[in-house]
């Protein structure tokens, strides 16, 4: 549905794609066309997290690292909706983040991001960040 590039990559590919019936309301238009329960544009904010640096909250591997520090361990992706006292079985058998934007879960369930997530996007900006020229 979409992807996007990390800081620091090929000039030239530097973005985020998005697939159209990601996002809008497609879904309230006869014979329009959506990615059922994917349409909420929860997909552009993931793609966009990417490109301000943030990792899949599962680390891209089984309890994996984030690179952010108030996010608890995943054992993987998540799909769906899980429910509110899912644990994974990480060290610690953490709660999962499955509301967090960077997990894979259906946009009617994400809302958050971490403060972490938040502090290491705000860095991508800062001086000497890999993103500070946008914020010139
Ligand atoms: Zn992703």
């Amino acid at each position: 549905m979409g992807y996007a590039q990390f800081p620091g990559g090929n000039p030239a590919t530097d973005g985020v794609v998005i697939l159209y019936s990601s996002v809008g309301s497609r879904k309230k238009v006869a014979g329009g066309t959506y990615v059922t329960n994917y349409d909420l544009g929860r997909t552009a904010t993931h793609e966009i997290g990417h490109w301000m640096n943030l990792r899949h909250i599962w680390g891209d591997a089984a309890c994996g690292n984030d690179f952010v520090g108030d996010t608890p361990l995943h054992n993987a992706a998540n799909t769906g909706c899980p429910s509110a006292d899912h644990r994974s079985t990480c060290t610690g058998t953490p709660l999962e983040m499955w509301m967090n934007y960077m997990d894979y879960t259906y946009d009617a369930c994400m809302y958050m991001f971490s403060n972490g997530q938040k502090d290491r996007m705000l860095a991508a900006f800062a001086a000497g960040g890999p993103r500070a020229s946008f914020a010139q």
